[in-house]
């Protein structure tokens, strides 16, 4: 078995190395804070585990507990409070439409987690920064991005390539198509050259910019393909299945494929995947802490510019 096994903990490890010298050396203190208002564990656990990056790297990180009716005022609360350089909130909170208000009451210059929906529409039309001069980076949600960096890092970007082109050839299979990671990663992606099937529950769909990348935006097509068809001619497959017993047939990957998972849950056997891939990346949730922060550092030098200029 020649599979490399990629952990989250050594990919993240170089964007920790680098906020920590930033933070340190510009002898900056940024601040995040969180708001927990459910009692979800899992919530709690990324809390903890927040709190815990943000101490290494010197980003100061305060949770805030409330209930769930409080929420809307304490986050205008923090939105209002100069000493706030960041907000993030764990969801669910309502679990419904109403999460989507909660993330846009979130002031935009301080959402770490790129969810507002300014991020959210230029992500999608690939609008890469906030101004005409191009001096602001749009922020881009949390976990899509850790995944491309997971891509990056383990070479699937081609460097030859000219910047937004590095995927040009690459077919990627992403089986979840949630709003929060599924769907928004599937759009980065095919903007950055791949093609993208883009799997749910319903079906599959396809994300692409066209042959030769003539589109300078993805648009997306429905599908009559089904997951056996799209594993075989997929160079890279991507999951995030919300459950337990769910597995990918490791006998429709190609050999040699790149298989990388956000679930909570193990969506490849793992003894199985080692037989046939090439690079095996078993989670991100460390590089989408690293993300956070880095989202952060961002956000604060944006606050500086305001104020001084
Ligand atoms: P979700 O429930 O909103 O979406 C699940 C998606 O998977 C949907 O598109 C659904 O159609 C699809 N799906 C479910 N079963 C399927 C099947 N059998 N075949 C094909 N598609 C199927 O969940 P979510 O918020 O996207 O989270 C998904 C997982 O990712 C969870 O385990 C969550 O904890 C994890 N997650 C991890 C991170 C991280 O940074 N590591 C961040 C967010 C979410």
């Amino acid at each position: 078995m020649s599979c490399k096994v990629v952990l989250a903990q050594t990919i993240s490890a170089s964007f920790r190395e680098e906020l920590r010298d930033t933070i340190k050396s510009r002898n900056i203190r940024p601040k995040l804070v969180g708001f927990l208002a459910n009692d979800d564990p899992a919530a709690a656990k990324y809390a903890e585990w927040t709190a815990k990056t943000c101490a290494e790297s010197g980003v100061e990180f305060e949770l805030r507990t409330c209930s769930r009716n409080d929420l809307e005022d304490k986050i205008v609360e923090a939105n209002q409070d100069a000493s706030v350089h960041g907000i993030m909130v764990y969801y669910p909170v309502f679990g419904d439409r109403q999460d989507q208000y909660l993330q846009n009451v979130v002031d935009v210059g301080k959402d770490v987690e790129g969810l507002h929906h300014k991020y959210v529409y230029n992500m999608y039309h690939n609008i890469r920064f906030l101004d005409q001069a191009q001096t602001k980076k749009c922020i881009i949600p949390c976990t899509p991005l850790g995944v491309v960096k997971v891509m990056e890092y383990v070479g699937v970007y081609n460097g030859i390539l000219p910047y937004g082109n590095r995927l040009h050839g690459r077919i990627v299979t992403i089986i979840n198509r949630s709003e929060i990671v599924g769907r928004p990663l599937a759009a980065l992606l095919a903007n950055d050259g791949a093609k993208v099937y883009s799997v749910d529950i319903n079906g599959i769909q396809e994300f692409h910019r066209g042959v030769g990348l003539q589109l300078k935006k993805h648009e997306v097509s429905e599908t009559t393909l089904k997951v056996e068809d799209v594993l075989p001619l997929s160079d890279v497959v991507i999951t995030g299945v919300p459950t337990p017993s769910y597995k990918v047939p490791s006998n429709l990957l190609r050999d040699g494929v790149v298989c990388i998972n956000f679930s909570t849950f193990k969506n490849f056997d793992g003894d199985e995947i080692k037989k046939k891939a090439a690079i095996y990346v078993p989670a991100v949730g460390k590089v989408t802490v690293a993300m956070l922060e880095r989202n952060l550092v961002r956000l604060y030098d944006y606050q500086s510019q305001d104020r001084a200029g």
